[in-house]
């Protein structure tokens, strides 16, 4: 059989290792006579699989212990309106970066909360790269900047942490977060949704300073206040258990290849094989800045666009499966998670060259 490699934007690929192992574990967890799907959220088993991701996660990422982990549902879309329906407080404008259509989809739903200031874009040049924090103009009386630290389907990551003094910085990382160490203490908010680099959709996963919380604007429905569920463990409703359950596993995975700084080599090494093909080719072409250039998601074009659909088809049969680019920007994008091994790149690499000779 052909050996797979999926490089889908997310939901995505998953470790082989913890897919057998929940594999093994499915109809009964730990000797429990129960799937993890069948167990109540409130029960000692489940219990002791939350506390077990929340720590594993906390150990991974070195979260200090003035912030809270929440394990939450609705997507990093619902995070475009929480954050602003709970950080505000009372504040009147937020600062937010447009690098792309991410951060535009978070500014079009803070927009119906506040005066959004645009503090930097890099529309002017089609968001192939990120504005510097010299080109920020940011806003003092700002109740928060938010930036999108790796858009997903543009393709471009910044690989430094903005600084923003006493105005709380939030970041969405939903498409990079674990795949390189960050210093969660800069920031009063991370968020991801799990399905990019984590774990199955459903789960959102926040990560906010204690004492951000509790200061929701007045209407705020209940389940929209990070109060809610920082008071109650994640737990006031029934939290998304098969979700927590399976990035619990990828957190113990994480741990046994090394945490994020082992993470972080392999994924510079994975993303060095393919733009460094990418460079040498005249076939292919690269649009981002190098210095933004994703190491999780590698969009690149054909420059004979006509020949895109016979590139797809011939990668399928290779069991190079959903390199299609985003509908929004076209071409190709090889997602390249911490679940996807070297050999993958190797193998999509293989493939561009005997492609490119064939065809050039
Ligand atoms: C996928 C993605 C989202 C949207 O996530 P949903 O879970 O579909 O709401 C938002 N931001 C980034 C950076 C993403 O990659």
């Amino acid at each position: 059989m052909t050996h797979i490699y999926n490089f889908s934007a997310g939901p995505a690929v998953l470790p082989k290792e913890v897919l057998l192992q929940a594999q093994d574990e499915m109809l009964d967890w730990h000797g429990s006579g129960m799937s993890v799907m069948e167990m109540s959220h409130r029960g000692k088993e489940f219990l002791q699989i939350a506390h077990e991701a929340e720590a594993d996660l906390r150990e991974l990422l070195v979260i200090p212990s003035n912030y809270k982990v929440l394990f939450l549902q609705g997507g990093a879309h619902s995070q475009f309106a929480m954050i602003p329906l709970n950080l505000l407080h009372g504040k009147t404008s937020a600062d937010y970066i447009n690098t792309g259509i991410w951060s535009e989809k978070a500014i079009t739903e803070a927009a119906r909360f506040c005066d959004v200031n645009v503090s930097a874009s890099s529309a002017d040049r089609n968001f192939t790269y990120a504005p510097a924090q010299s080109e920020w103009h940011l806003n003092p009386d700002a109740a928060y900047v938010h930036y999108t630290s790796n858009e997903t389907i543009g393709g471009v990551e910044m690989f430094w942490t903005p600084e923003t003094g006493d105005v709380p910085l939030v970041a969405d990382m939903s498409s990079h977060i674990l795949s390189r160490p960050v210093d969660v203490s800069r920031y009063g908010l991370i968020y991801a949704g799990a399905q990019k680099n984590i774990g199955p959709a459903g789960l959102t996963i926040v990560i906010v300073r204690e004492d951000l919380i509790g200061k929701a604007r007045a209407g705020t429905p209940t389940m929209l206040d990070y109060k809610t569920h920082a008071d109650n463990d994640s737990m006031y409703n029934t939290p998304p258990t098969y979700g927590i359950y399976i990035a619990g596993l990828v957190f113990k995975w994480l741990k046994a290849k090394g945490g994020l700084a082992e993470m972080e080599k392999t994924n510079i090494l994975k993303a060095a094989v393919l733009y460094d093909y990418l460079d040498a080719s005249d076939f292919y072409h690269s649009p981002i800045a190098v210095e933004n250039r994703s190491r999780m998601n590698v969009p690149f074009t054909l420059k004979n666009a006509a020949l895109d659909a016979a590139f797809l088809q011939q990668a399928g049969e290779r069991g190079l499966l959903q390199l299609k680019g985003h509908k929004l920007v076209g071409g190709m994008r090889a997602s390249i998670y911490n679940a996807m091994p070297v050999e993958g790149v190797q193998a999509l690499v293989a493939f561009m060259r005997e492609f490119e000779r064939a065809n050039a």
